[in-house]
Order: structure tokens, then C-alpha cells, then sequence
């Protein structure tokens, strides 16, 4: 089971395969060939515990990467509070040397979790990418097809 990997200096983490959307891209169908995503290592065959996750960071040599970036093979705020929970551990442990923490979403988290999590970010996360898709909502409902519809633009 691969949780943390490495790409082009930055360490990659991997805590889920759920996500609330079914884009028609999804490297998860396995149309970019040759991608990393695509590699069968990739896929979980269940979900790693914090602490799993936490004992792969602390195998590593962690102030060597230029970013910490919790991505996934699905949309990495189903595992939110979990993440929220091991960048305190690696704040705890590395200080400043931690490099900058990235979460590359959907940008449904508050969708997903059911409360505004902005707040809990501040302090811990210092870059959100956020794949927007589209300009309107239906052209992106057409894309994306996230379960709660509309309400996801
Ligand atoms: S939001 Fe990301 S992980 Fe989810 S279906 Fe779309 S491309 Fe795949």
C-alpha cells in the first residue's frame, strides 16, 4: 500500500480512493497513460490509518522535500480530520523545518464534511489547489458529476 510517494521533490500523500465526483478526466479511468496516478500501486485496497500515515511521514526524511502535498487517488478531504491531525504531528516533530503543506482538492471539503472547515485550515495549510473545471454550474455538473449536483459549483 503506497501512502506517501515522491514526485519531482515533493512528497505526495495518499489517504483515500473516495471522492463525491465522477469526472469524465479522471486520471481514476485511467486514461493518462503513463501517469503516476495510473499505477496500480496507487489505487488502496483500504484506507490507511492516521497513524499508518504518520509512521510512513516519519520513514522519511521529511525537510528534504520542497512541499508536503496530500492528493490522493480521490479527493483528500473525505480524510480531513485526519489530515488536519498529521500536519499538527509534523509540526510537533519538525518545526520549522517542515516544509509548506498543500491540499490538492475538489474544493468541496465543506460539502463533504458538513461544517465550514476554513477556520481549522488556517496555520496548518498553506496552499489549496483547487480544480474548478468549468465556468458554470450545469457545464459542470456535465464534467464533474458531483453527487450533491448544482450545490457542488
Ligand atoms: S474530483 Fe478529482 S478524484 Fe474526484 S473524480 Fe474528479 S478528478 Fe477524480
Amino acid at each position: 500500500m503506497t501512502i506517501t510517494y515522491e514526485y519531482e521533490g515533493a512528497l505526495y500523500v495518499n489517504l483515500t480512493n473516495k471522492c463525491n465526483c465522477n469526472c469524465d478526466f479522471c486520471l481514476r479511468h485511467g486514461k493518462a497513460q503513463g501517469s503516476i496516478y495510473t499505477q496500480d500501486s496507487l489505487w488502496l485496497e483500504r484506507e490507511p490509518t492516521r497513524q499508518e500515515a504518520m509512521d510512513s511521514f516519519l520513514s522519511r526524511d521529511i525537510p528534504s522535500y520542497r512541499e508536503i502535498v496530500f492528493c490522493g487517488y480521490g479527493e483528500p478531504t473525505y480524510r480531513l480530520d485526519d489530515i488536519l491531525w498529521l500536519v499538527d504531528q509534523l509540526k510537533e516533530h519538525f518545526g520549522d523545518q517542515l516544509p509548506p503543506v498543500r491540499i490538492n482538492t475538489n474544493g468541496h471539503a465543506n460539502l463533504i464534511n458538513g461544517r465550514d472547515v476554513c477556520p481549522e485550515l488556517k496555520g496548518r495549510i498553506d496552499t489549496l489547489s483547487i480544480s474548478l473545471n468549468a465556468n458554470n454550474a450545469a457545464d459542470y455538473v456535465a464534467l464533474c458529476h458531483p453527487i450533491q449536483g448544482e450545490a457542488a459549483y
